[in-house]
């Protein structure tokens, strides 16, 4: 990794946009935020240089990170020309949604990320696929260049790798890891309180819903394959928004019999997308048949079918990488 060159981009940039992913997760987010601090408190830049974008809602249980509510929707900034955009757990171009146009109009394009399918779709390209978290990517580039990480950086950078690693459960949780997060403790991450920020303050209705696929889940192949179809009907039952299926796909594996797991949502007639999780087999390869990619355990898709179509189409692929 060419560190120098993070710093002399950043120098040389004026205006700066940072992109997090369609339907923002911990780590997204929580990367954002970092990188957003430690350019104010280290480049010497002004608020007014530097934005922070997203896509759709940001959960509510992430509105506790530094900085985030002064992220903005893309429309909001779409007239502004960067010198420099940085897009942050951006696995392929398309999951910059609506922040896509932004990055491509942009003349240098940093992209952050830790997606072993990531294409190096940017003009610098900072990916590792070893690391847990973009937030782990951050951290050692932040280190390696003796940036100033203060209280809030820690908190960011502390909830992407904690919810990137399940809460320091996945495979991607290595001694280096751990030794990284108790680093971003002695800074002043609280994480008793990321914690439950992050895993206690699931909205009412968002349980709800989840109970209500759960009672409904399909199991396949000697129960090997769980999974859930989830409508719009559904959705509107709950009042529930985008944010409010996060988490489900990693209960249905949480059953002993699961192998792969996955949930399917209805995005519209003719389109659906899909979240899936494995405990041995590489579903990224399941995943990359529709076009959309992640990691061996953890990856997703979007499925230009109808819901029931792409349902079917889904398992049969699953199959496929469960032999
Ligand atoms: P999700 O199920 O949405 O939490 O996504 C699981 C993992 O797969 C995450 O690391 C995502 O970044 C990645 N992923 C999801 N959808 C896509 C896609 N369309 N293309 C590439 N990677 C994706
Ligand atoms: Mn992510
Ligand atoms: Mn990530």
């Amino acid at each position: 990794m060419d560190y120098e060159l993070f710093k002399t981009t950043i120098q040389n940039a004026k205006k700066i946009l940072i992109i997090s992913h369609v339907n923002p997760d911990g780590d997204t987010l929580g990367s954002m935020s970092a990188l957003y601090g430690i350019i104010l408190n280290n480049f010497g830049f002004s608020q007014d240089d530097v934005d922070m974008v997203y896509n759709g809602i940001i959960p509510e249980i992430y509105k506790f990170i530094p900085f985030i509510e002064r992220a903005k929707k893309s429309a909001e900034v779409s007239t502004i020309q960067y010198d420099l955009a940085i897009s942050v757990d951006i696995a392929a171009k398309d999951r910059m949604g609506d922040s896509l146009p932004l990055f491509e109009k942009t003349n240098i394009r940093m992209n952050i990320d830790h997606h072993k399918t990531n294409t190096n779709f940017g003009t610098i390209n900072f990916v590792r696929g070893d690391a847990c978290s973009c937030g782990e990517v951050l951290f050692d580039i932040f280190k390696a260049l003796a940036l100033k990480t203060d209280k809030n950086t820690a908190w960011a950078l502390f909830a992407a790798i904690l919810t990137d690693t399940g809460g320091f459960r996945y495979e991607n949780t290595t001694a280096q890891t751990l030794q990284k997060a108790a680093e971003l403790i002695q800074l002043g991450a609280e994480p008793a309180t990321i914690s439950r920020y992050c895993y206690e303050s699931k909205p009412r209705n968002m349980v709800l819903l989840h109970a209500n696929c759960m009672i409904n889940a399909e199991f396949s192949d000697n129960n090997k394959i769980a999974g859930i179809c989830i409508t719009n009907k559904d959705m509107e039952k709950f009042h529930a928004t985008n944010d409010y299926t996060e988490g489900l796909v990693e209960e249905l594996r949480r059953i002993n019999t699961t192998e792969v797991s996955y949930v399917i949502k209805e995005v519209d007639e003719n389109t659906s997308k899909v979240s899936l999780r494995s405990k041995t087999a590489d579903v990224s390869v399941v995943a990359q048949v529709f076009g959309g990619g992640g990691h061996t355990f953890a990856a997703g898709c979007t499925i230009r079918k109808p819901l029931n179509i792409a349902k079917n189409k889904l398992v049969e692929e699953i199959r496929k990488v469960l032999g």
